[in-house]
């Protein structure tokens, strides 16, 4: 019994120095065992989430700038009764490795499409797709299926892909990319410029519109090289017939900046946070006397 303490505490370590980085060593502490074991109360709960009624969708909108509002991006939200907000960076991954990921996304995506179904006709969802939900068979039946349900056209559904996604399973990615497209939906590349930024993609498929990651956005009044960077990437998007969003703009300095560089879409706190499916109504009132 001792000898299985210790070798769970040397296990705990080790995945701690693992998480530090390549070649690093690391005492076992009883805060190490505190996290882990938070962790997993929240992994636990994280199975019974769904039934219960724990997660929402808050919708950001995607702005045409100045002012004209594109659509919105459903973004998930896990409140734990005891815990209170989860962010989906901490049980995304959690719920990605358990195996629930699918089960999750699959409800976002109907309950966002349903929700869009209420709005008025010109404006668009976006929907994070996660590897799983994508790797899994039948993708295009279920948004089809989705899309039905809502009575959504498919060109008002635009689904978000990041390169992790597209990394896992080379051939048949593109067979499930071109099924989407051919169904009429909206297909994005997320968070473009932090992963691997892999160019074939970009030359095999068709996507309508490449994110910008936030990471460029951040300093973009300050740093000229994410100046040129995000310059490039408006050009190759345009020259690929493809279209831009940047995601992250919180200051009135970056979206003057952006919107002068040719960049079609605009999100981030500047131009409205994350709201309730409710507060969408009072935010499109407030923004049309923004208009005028
Ligand atoms: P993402 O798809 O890149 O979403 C944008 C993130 O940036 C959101 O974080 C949003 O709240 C945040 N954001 C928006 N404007 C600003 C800004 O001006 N400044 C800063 N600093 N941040 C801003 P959030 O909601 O925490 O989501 C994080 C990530 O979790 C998302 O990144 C997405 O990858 C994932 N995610 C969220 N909902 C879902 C979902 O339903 N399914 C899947 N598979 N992934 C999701
Ligand atoms: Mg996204
Ligand atoms: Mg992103």
């Amino acid at each position: 019994n001792e000898i299985e303490q210790l070798m769970k505490t040397a296990d705990i370590a080790l995945y701690a120095a693992k998480k530090d980085g390549r070649g690093r060593a690391r005492m076992f502490s009883r805060s190490m065992l505190v996290v882990l074991e938070q962790r997993e109360m929240l992994r636990r709960s994280l199975r019974i989430a769904l039934q219960e009624g724990q997660f929402f969708i808050e919708y950001q909108p995607l702005v045409r700038p100045p002012f004209s509002i594109a659509g919105f991006e459903a973004l998930l939200r896990w409140r734990h009764p005891l815990v209170g907000l989860i962010p989906p960076s901490v049980f995304i991954p959690m719920a990605e490795s358990d195996g629930l990921m699918s089960e999750i996304g699959q409800w976002v995506l109907e309950q966002a499409c349903r929700v869009a179904g209420t709005w008025p006709p010109q404006f668009r969802v976006a929907v994070n797709l996660s590897p799983a939900e994508f790797l899994r068979e039948g993708l295009t039946d279920r948004v089809a299926q989705a899309l039905d349900a809502a009575g959504l056209r498919a060109d008002r559904l635009e689904l978000e892909i990041t390169e992790s996604v597209l990394l896992e399973r080379t051939t048949n990615n593109l067979d499930t990319l071109n099924t989407l497209n051919v169904l009429g939906v909206q297909i994005s590349l997320d968070d473009f410029g932090t992963c691997y930024s892999s160019l074939s993609y970009l030359k095999n498929f068709p996507f309508d519109t490449i994110k910008i990651d936030k990471y460029f956005i951040t300093d973009l009044e300050s740093d000229e090289n994410s100046q040129t960077i995000v310059r490039s990437i408006i050009a190759l998007a345009h020259g690929l017939g493809m279209r831009v969003t940047a995601e992250g703009v919180e200051t009135r300095g970056q979206a003057t900046w952006l919107q002068k560089e040719g960049c079609d879409q605009l999100q981030g706190y500047l131009l409205g946070v994350p709201m309730p499916a409710e507060e969408i109504d009072e935010f499109l009132q407030l923004s049309s006397l923004v208009m005028l």
